[in-house]
């Protein structure tokens, strides 16, 4: 399927859980994750109507966004991988998102590298939901604390929670304390818009959760 064609069935999808769910079927954005594929084929997805683009790798990333350059301001780059301190510079130069911090001094780190002349750079803090000790993210009881610190930092905008739950029998109830922990924390006050949750096998679950953004990639690219 032509990647304008798998773009279409995917905002389709999106649109419908939203509507199964009882929620707005605009409530819920679309960031095309590209990781793997070629800069010409972000291009196809950009010319078809997508505007955010999800890379897991940095220097994967850095180099579509330098091939990409003519399109740089009509569209954003996020970072769902998982960040290294020593590589925070490019990232808080390049990109406009990471969804996938889970420490206070890659944050630290992120603030002090933002340039002043770029608008603050949005976080998401990464949760590990299932627990699985070979997953990245934080521990929902972690994150209230790390939040308002990260909060705090003047060069960041702290924008919400992200989380990859564990498939199988046990996801939806991940999602759902996902989406828990979510209210929680904008119920002690942090004023959070993103709940980065769902991916091409997982979204109707996450938008039944209460996802506000899904991370689509296969379906939309074809398998990696
Ligand atoms: C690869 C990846 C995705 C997209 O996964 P698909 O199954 O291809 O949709 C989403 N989020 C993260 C963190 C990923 O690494």
């Amino acid at each position: 399927m032509a990647i304008s064609d798998s773009l279409q069935v995917t905002k389709t999808r999106i649109a419908a859980a939203c509507v199964a769910a009882g929620r707005a079927p605009d409530a819920v954005r679309l960031l095309v994750v590209s990781k793997t594929f070629p800069a010409a084929a972000v291009r196809e997805a950009f010319e078809a109507g997508a505007r955010a683009f999800g890379e897991n790798y940095v220097q994967e990333g850095l180099a579509k966004i330098e091939a990409l350059g003519d399109l740089r301001s009509q569209l954003d780059w996020h970072l769902i991988g998982p960040l290294q301190s020593n590589k925070t510079r490019p990232v808080a130069e390049q990109f406009d998102w990471v969804h996938s911090v889970d420490r206070l001094k890659v944050a630290q780190r992120l603030s002090e590298r933002r340039p002043p002349q770029l608008p603050p750079l949005n976080i998401c803090l990464q949760i590990n939901i299932s627990g699985e000790a070979s997953k990245s993210g934080l521990l929902p009881a972690e994150a209230a604390a790390l939040a308002h610190q990260v909060a705090a930092l003047p060069r960041l905008a702290l924008r919400g929670l992200m989380a990859v739950p564990e498939p199988g029998p046990g996801a939806l109830a991940q999602h759902q304390a996902m989406a828990a922990l979510f209210a929680a924390l904008q119920a002690e006050g942090l004023a959070l818009d993103t709940l980065s949750l769902g991916m091409s096998a997982d979204l109707e679950d996450a938008i039944h959760a209460g996802s506000t953004m899904v991370r689509v990639g296969s379906a939309i690219f074809g398998a990696r």
